[in-house]
């Protein structure tokens, strides 16, 4: 099967031309100059399918590197299954994510490993990877990570919050990347001093503060940048690189661009709800509605200017990629589990759906370029995690993800509107972007069109993947 997808103007990380992409199968094999012969004067009438994207830009599939599809937390579990979920990012031009395999104390990592798997197989609509979070570092899970690093599973998250569930004292951060060190993956960090965190939270619902946003004011960003500069200290002590996870404070990031600039191999993520909302905007909404927007870092000020600060580190290129985190839970019955203590809101907002038009939103108003948007959703996260060539990328031998993406639409978020995630509510609800998804391929197939999913649960394929290709 052949596609041709003509007329529209192809965006990379590093530039944009007028050129027309031939797909054979599931891969590019040609871009073509408009009126170029050399593969036929037809190339149109000889293509089984053509894409018209006349004034539209033709763009890499989205590749969202923080999704939570199904994730068991607080009594509950992220109400996107894969399939939903991947359908959700479908639409949205996503057509990679990498998700996260669990493991606790006690368990065994290839285990859980198995069972995200078994999750995923058969029922996701565009391609996924996995990384796996280690929440019990012993003599096991360390020797488990050379062993997944053969599977594809090339990185591994670790927390610094969450004491009793999730939490790795120093000692096992520094035993976690000293292995790293060895094997060649990545350590990602959520960043956060949980034991500090979980006293102020005691202290807060003993003074009779139980509303949501006492989530935002118990976790200040003291805690986040200490956490980071800890991170960045094991790192640099172990010779390990280091992706940080969700950062929402900037003081945080300024600490990690100054390890930057000592040329330590640390990098940080953030996500759209820290570009675009607040704590007192959002998170301290009257009443319970706050608790839509509880995520773990939380929201920041914008008293304190830092949405402006991030906004700032991804054009400076201190921050390297923006993940959306995706973790839905539903008001109903799911936050509410919170009514009355704060600490009891499952912590996590859903987008996968929204980030590309976000971002670009991002262009509209002048914060970032159109290259720069390509390279933040899409080119510099399939680097980042050992995807490069295959995703990320417009180019012959590449994947088939391709978005269409027309600066003259318009996209209305939330929920009756465009909302095809699994939640009875949207923390973007109300959000205009100037830009629209037009048409989706992923692998060479269409999944999106003329408003319609064309998808189907299964088509999405495990990638097992290389090593960091920042690093090699
Ligand atoms: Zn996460």
């Amino acid at each position: 099967m052949t596609t041709l997808i003509r007329g529209g103007t192809v965006l990379s990380a590093s530039g944009r031309c007028r050129a027309d992409v031939l797909i054979d199968g599931e891969r590019v094999v040609a871009l073509v100059a408009p009126g170029d012969t050399t593969l036929g004067v037809d190339l149109a009438g000889a293509a089984e399918v053509v894409v018209d994207a006349t004034g539209k830009y033709v763009v890499p599939g989205g590749v969202d590197v923080h999704t939570h599809m199904e994730l068991p937390f607080g009594g509950t579990a992220a109400s996107d299954t894969f399939e939903t979920g991947t359908r959700a990012a479908a639409w949205g031009g996503t057509t990679t994510i990498v998700d996260f395999a669990v493991q606790r104390t006690g368990e065994r990592v290839q285990d859980c490993l198995a069972a995200w798997h078994a999750k995923a197989a058969g029922n996701c609509a565009v391609d996924y990877g996995f990384h796996q979070i280690l929440g019990g570092v012993d003599e096991d899970a360390l020797k488990a990570m050379d062993e997944l690093v053969g599977e594809g599973i090339t990185s591994f998250k670790l927390f610094m919050a969450y004491p009793g569930v999730f939490l790795s004292d120093d000692g096992q951060i520094l035993r976690a990347m000293q292995r790293a060190r060895e094997n060649g993956s990545l350590v990602m960090m959520h960043a956060e001093n949980g034991t500090v965190i979980d006293v102020l939270v005691q202290q807060a619902l003993a003074r009779g503060e139980t509303a949501p946003v006492n989530h935002g004011l118990t976790r200040p960003w003291e805690t986040e940048e200490e956490a980071t500069h800890r991170a960045i200290m094991l790192a640099r002590l172990t010779g390990a690189p280091l992706y940080v996870v969700h950062m929402s404070a900037k003081q945080a990031v300024a600490t990690l661009a100054a390890a930057r600039r000592e040329g330590l191999n640390v990098f940080g993520e953030t996500c759209p709800q820290y570009l675009y909302l607040s704590l007192e905007e959002q998170l301290g909404a009257p009443g319970f509605q706050g608790a839509t927007w509880v995520c773990s870092t939380p929201l920041r000020a914008r008293s304190e200017g830092h949405q402006d600060q991030l906004w700032g580190y991804l054009r400076s290129g201190d921050l390297s990629v923006v993940s959306t985190d995706h973790c839905p839970f539903c008001l109903k019955e799911q936050k509410e589990l919170g009514i009355g203590d704060f600490s009891k809101i499952p912590n996590g907002i859903g987008g996968v759906e929204h980030r590309l038009d976000l971002l670009y939103q991002g262009v509209v108003d002048g914060h970032i370029s159109l290259e720069r948007w390509v390279e933040l959703c899409s080119t510099t996260p399939a680097r980042m995690f050992g995807l490069y060539g295959r995703k990320g990328v417009i180019e012959p031998g590449a994947d088939a993800d391709v978005v269409v993406y027309d600066p003259n639409g318009h996209t209305s978020i939330g929920v009756g509107k465009t909302h095809h995630m699994n939640m009875d509510h949207s923390a973007w609800e109300g959000f205009e972007i100037q830009g629209k998804v037009d048409t989706v391929l992923s692998r060479g197939s269409v999944i999106v069109q003329d408003n319609q999913y064309r998808g189907r649960p299964g088509h999405g394929r495990f990638l097992p993947r290389g090593l960091s290709q920042y690093l090699g």
